[in-house]
């Protein structure tokens, strides 16, 4: 049963105050916020078995072991991956992203080419220009239109024998545009080249499926995800991740070691150099449980309320333009302006309010400049949002407007 009263007793930061006034907090896609179960799951680590893993023979390490190797099974389970050793275990998105890059540079040669779209979080955008730099690959870029959503028979002309990867988020954090990946990654596939999915924004509305989906890269953020900040994960085809390299040299990665010749650790190890975030990904085991706990199908109707809802309160203020899809086709995101207003101003009056939305191009500027504008504000709920809240927010954007115009 989805209880929205109970729901947010999970989640003491909500009970908090901003500037005197009730925090409002729809800056879900920055960041989500931590209910209590993972909380727990944080103090219990430091308060009775925070030790390293993989190297003690005593009580603590093994217990650590134990739940954070429990932790990466939860995580191939959810993701439904074949294996667990196809989950690495990374700081987050970005540096998941980094490693199948940095993997990709000695594989790739002059005039192979990488395709992105246009509705990239910049972190999805510069590890492929760089890799561009250093192999001589050639980044080739899938057009969006004025919907915010990508033109598909651009993508089936880009692609070609040459195409050697293709990277594409699954729902654009900037607009909430749901991209068709099934369709991207099949076409893809038939004409052999791999495709990396950013989750990042997905994961906290949806449950992937990396086996029915074929991805042979799905990589997502556990802080969006009601985990904690600075850890995430890389799931990768086995057959992909034995053919890239390392990521970086250290501790937990190596076979053996000698001064002449280091051989590897089989995976996942073989990409986790260096003692991980222990605690953190335990945590990000116990957000995966308590997103399940809610179930997602409850967490998408429940959010796709609040959208519409949102959507036709806000589009009732004359001069406020709403960018991105329609409904149907994205999440709970809705980036807008006020017409002649620049959205940093609406934004720090939302914030006197108590109300927290994001402001600016979203790590996104490539989407910004396509619209012609510096930015836009975004307001992006999760499931422990409410009505009550949207309409503090419809009256803040008005509020806002009067001040400003
Ligand atoms: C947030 C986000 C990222 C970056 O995630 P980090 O946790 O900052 O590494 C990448 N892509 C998308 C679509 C995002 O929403």
């Amino acid at each position: 049963m989805f209880n929205i009263d109970n729901i947010r007793k999970d989640f003491p930061i909500l009970s908090r105050k901003v500037h005197g006034k009730p925090l409002v907090y729809l800056d879900n896609g920055a960041t989500s916020q931590t209910p209590i179960q993972v909380i727990d799951a944080i103090v219990d680590y430091y308060s009775n078995y925070n030790a390293n893993i993989h190297r003690g023979v005593h009580t603590l390490s093994q217990e650590a072991t134990d739940k954070y190797e429990e932790a990466r099974h939860k995580i191939q389970h959810h993701f439904n991956a074949k294996h667990a050793h196809e989950i690495i275990m990374t700081s987050g998105t970005t540096e998941s992203i980094n490693l199948v890059a940095h993997g990709f540079a000695s594989l790739l040669k002059k005039d192979d080419e990488i395709i992105v779209s246009a509705l990239e979080h910049h972190s999805n955008i510069v590890p492929w220009q760089m890799l561009c730099e250093k192999t001589g690959a050639i980044l080739r870029v899938i057009p969006m239109n004025d919907s915010g959503e990508l033109v598909m028979s651009a993508y089936d002309n880009l692609l070609s024998d040459k195409t050697k990867l293709v990277f594409v988020n699954h729902i654009s954090n900037a607009l909430g545009t749901i991209n068709p990946i099934e369709k991207i990654i099949k076409k893809a596939h038939q004409v052999g080249a791999a495709v990396l999915i950013d989750g990042a924004q997905a994961c906290p509305h949806v449950k992937p499926d990396v086996q029915a989906l074929d991805a042979d890269f799905y990589v997502a953020s556990a802080h969006k995800m009601c985990g904690p900040t600075g850890v995430g994960m890389l799931y990768g085809k086995e057959s992909w991740l034995n053919k890239l390299p390392p990521y970086q040299g250290g501790g937990e990665m190596i076979a053996e070691v000698t001064f002449e010749k280091t051989t590897y650790a089989d995976l996942p190890h073989k990409f986790e150099a260096g003692t991980p975030n222990i605690c953190g990904g335990i945590a990000f085991g116990a957000a995966i449980d308590y997103l399940n706990s809610i179930g997602f199908d409850n967490i998408a109707s429940y959010e796709h309320e609040l959208l519409e809802y949102a959507s036709k309160k806000l589009l009732e203020i004359e001069g406020l333009k709403i960018y991105g899809p329609k409904l149907s086709h994205k999440t709970s995101v809705i980036s807008f302006n006020l017409e002649g207003i620049h959205p940093y101003d609406v934004g720090t009056i939302l914030d006197k309010l108590g109300i927290a939305v994001r402001t600016g191009h979203h790590c996104a500027q490539p989407i910004m400049a396509y619209f012609k504008i510096p930015g836009t504000i975004r307001a992006s709920f999760a499931f422990y949002n409410t009505k009550e809240e949207v309409d503090i927010l419809v009256e803040g954007v008005k509020k806002a407007k009067m001040m400003l115009s």
